[in-house]
């Protein structure tokens, strides 16, 4: 009973000590804080075995122009976004789906399927600062946190055994391919709005983004942008929210990019569907 109670005490303290060495990470824009407890070490440790995963089972799209421009991309939302301690990597995967998501660590992926439904490069961006924003908000690392139980977050956040960062892995592609809360995604939203205008585009790409989805949503339910359909917030929500964003923008001048004649080019590149 008396072990018990001083290993109870000293859980406590360490965490205390936790709580001041590893707390309170930037996850937002205007230096929004929270607590996180995954090193940013851990997470990007995570997000690899995720993608030595993902890279066995999904076609990388062998087109080194369309990787080497989906990296310009992002690259230029990340200099814009409030987390630059990551190194992102940004890849095309070749495959009907419509879809895109963001692993722990700043791998980002995007399906050709989505990319060829985008109409004007403004769109692809949107969904571009979207998935960053999840990277930056630290969505799937707080759900980790919350899921795994704090012993194997203390262990992993004290140096941690390879054998638990691999749990972490495969739980944290479930996270990510299952989609994320709301919330998160209103987060998403809001912070990606305000990126892709940061960054030279126009937020308007946003609300033309939903607008394809939703017009796609009618004939494929299942594997719209991040399992749309199960989690996400209804569309017609996530196009007003994006519409009063951007009213509260006030005038945004006239040098917001909307397309560009290099993202038409690129798309004739793009492998098509047999019969699309
Ligand atoms: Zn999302």
């Amino acid at each position: 009973m008396r072990c018990y109670y001083i290993n109870r005490i000293m859980v406590a303290t360490l965490l205390a000590a936790m709580l001041l060495v590893v707390s309170c990470a930037t996850t937002g824009p205007g230096g929004k804080k929270s607590f996180i407890m995954i090193s940013t070490d851990q997470e990007v440790s995570i997000g690899r075995q995720m993608d030595q995963q993902l890279r066995k089972t999904e076609k990388i799209l062998n087109d080194p122009l369309w990787q080497n421009y989906i990296n310009e991309l992002g690259q230029k939302i990340v200099a814009v976004s409030d987390r630059r301690d990551l190194q992102f990597q940004f890849a095309v995967i070749e495959s009907d789906q419509i879809n895109a998501f963001a692993a722990p660590g700043g791998y980002v992926y995007f399906y050709t399927g989505l990319i060829n439904e985008m109409n004007q490069e403004s769109e692809l961006v949107a969904v571009m600062a979207h998935e960053i924003s999840h990277v930056v908000a630290r969505h799937s690392i707080k759900r980790l946190q919350s899921i795994m139980g704090i012993s194997i977050v203390l262990d992993l956040a004290l140096g941690g055994s390879s054998d638990n960062t691999k749990a972490l892995a495969g739980t944290a592609l479930g996270i990510a391919m299952s989609g994320y809360s709301r919330a998160n995604e209103t987060e998403a939203d809001n912070y990606g709005t305000l990126y892709m205008t940061r960054a030279g585009w126009h937020p308007q790409g946003m609300v033309a983004m939903f607008g394809r989805l939703q017009e796609l949503s009618g004939h494929r339910q299942m594997d719209l942008f991040e399992m749309l359909a199960s989690t996400h917030p209804a569309t017609e929500n996530r196009i007003a929210a994006t519409k009063i964003q951007i009213f509260e923008m006030g005038n945004l001048g006239t040098k917001l990019k909307k397309d560009t004649p290099r993202f038409q080019e690129l798309k004739k590149r793009l492998p098509h569907k047999p019969g699309g």
